[in-house]
């Protein structure tokens, strides 16, 4: 008999039967609270009737039009609606299928348009599975170990950690600025660095807000030197992070911009923005591939964009973000295993850590295990795999969000017994 790979390391013992809004409907006839969302992809929650309905009646239209052989309606809309959300300077976008390809696509872009070879990372970032994604992947050595060599001319600055250095925001910034420079001088000349690429809060790497002062620092850099910014709005995009981009919470914009998952709501696209003078750098055929561009994908794309706008997600991320974190603080004062709470938006993390104030991996897993019994599904993150991150759809209710809090405590309860 065949089975799945054992590759595949599952967080939950969970097979879906059905899914709606912020709920999961087990196999087992047991109801989920769903603070996973495909890991931040479900934006507008599991099968919102708009999206179903979109993707229903593209289905019956065309499901594949191959976009570099026939151009299709709903990629040329799709394309409008996230004009209306991208940087003003962003006018030109192109599309893939997943995270990892948007963010490969991406580099190749600022190679091709800076003419230099070298990629500035921070670490904690995660940007995806493939060889050239894993590259640019410092959110731990599980995601590159053991398939070396690893694409070449990639380097790793400092990320403003604070609650891993023991330092407030300011100086974590100010010290992860100095070690730019410091590689600047020491490793990558600026004139060999094509971009610095990161994210607006590290996801897979700990879900930690990067500070809109580095974003900043960033960006000053960047325009001194003219290396390209590229941000990678893969999970903290489409108004996860309560606003529409989650660099947005900083006065930097990026030369060039990844987004995925939440743009679909859960079908498979993704897209790269960048201007055209940007974009005119590389050659016609450059970029691209079979699938990129789903009409499928991208009706459901409109669908979404037009679900956020109509039913305010964008604002409803900030304020359920404000009452998620403002309960976890409040865990916090209560269960001395968990170090810090951070987040933004409904993108909110919970670090375990030991008296001594190393990671605890153990106690992190245990509490995520333990929420599932509480049919409430969580997942870890984090370089030690320390870190709970709670990701709920952008239509979850005060409601919700208040029987979630309840569902965790009694799962850190379980555990601390
Ligand atoms: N970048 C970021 C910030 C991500 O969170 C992810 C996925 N977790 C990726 C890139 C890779 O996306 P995918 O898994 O779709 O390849």
């Amino acid at each position: 008999m065949t089975s799945l790979s054992p590759l595949l390391k599952q967080a939950t013992p969970v097979v879906v039967d059905h899914a709606l809004g912020s709920w999961i409907y087990g196999t087992d006839g047991r109801e989920y609270l769903d603070f996973t969302t495909g890991i931040g992809v479900t934006s507008t929650g599991h099968c919102h009737p708009k999206v179903v309905a979109a993707a229903r009646e593209q289905t019956g239209k065309i499901i594949h039009a191959q976009y570099t052989t026939v151009m299709h309606r709903p990629l040329l809309e799709l394309t409008d609606r996230l004009g209306e959300e991208l940087p003003s300077g962003l006018d030109s976008v192109f599309y893939a299928n997943s995270g990892s390809e948007a963010v490969e696509a991406a580099v190749r872009l600022a190679r091709m348009a800076t003419g230099r070879p070298n990629i500035v990372v921070f670490q904690g970032g995660f940007h995806g599975r493939t060889v050239a994604a894993a590259s640019l992947t410092t959110a731990g050595t599980r995601f590159s170990a053991g398939f070396a060599p690893l694409m070449a001319g990639v380097h790793m600055s400092a990320f403003p950690y604070a609650y891993r250095y023991g330092w407030d925001e300011d100086a974590a910034v100010a010290f992860a600025l100095r070690e730019l420079d410091y590689l600047l001088q020491t490793r990558t000349a600026p004139n060999d660095t094509a971009a610095f690429l990161i994210e607006p809060a590290l996801g897979d790497g700990g879900y930690l807000p990067t500070p809109p002062a580095f974003l900043e620092g960033l960006r000053e850099r960047a325009t001194a030197h003219g290396i390209q910014l590229i941000i990678d709005e893969v999970q903290a995009g489409v108004g996860r992070t309560g606003r529409f981009w989650g660099h947005q919470w900083s006065a930097a914009e990026p030369d060039i911009l990844v987004t995925a998952k939440g743009i679909a709501s859960g079908f498979p696209i993704s897209a790269i923005a960048a201007s055209t003078a940007t974009m005119s750098k590389g050659w016609p055929g450059s970029q691209g591939g079979t699938y990129g561009g789903n009409a499928v994908s991208a009706a459901a794309g409109v669908a979404t964009l037009e679900v956020v706008r109509e039913e305010s997600l964008v604002e409803n991320a900030l304020l359920r973000g404000e009452q998620l974190h403002a309960g976890l603080l409040r865990l916090k004062d209560r269960f001395p295993a968990i170090g810090d709470v951070r987040g933004v938006g409904l993108m909110q993390g919970i670090e375990f850590s030991a008296a001594d104030g190393t990671p605890d991996a153990a106690t992190a897993g245990a509490v995520q295990q333990a929420t599932t019994e509480q049919d409430l599904l969580t997942l870890t993150c984090g370089p030690a795999g320390n870190v709970v991150r709670l990701i709920p759809a952008l239509v979850v209710t005060a409601a919700e969000i208040g029987l979630g809090l309840r569902r965790l405590e009694a799962a850190l309860e379980s555990v601390a017994e």
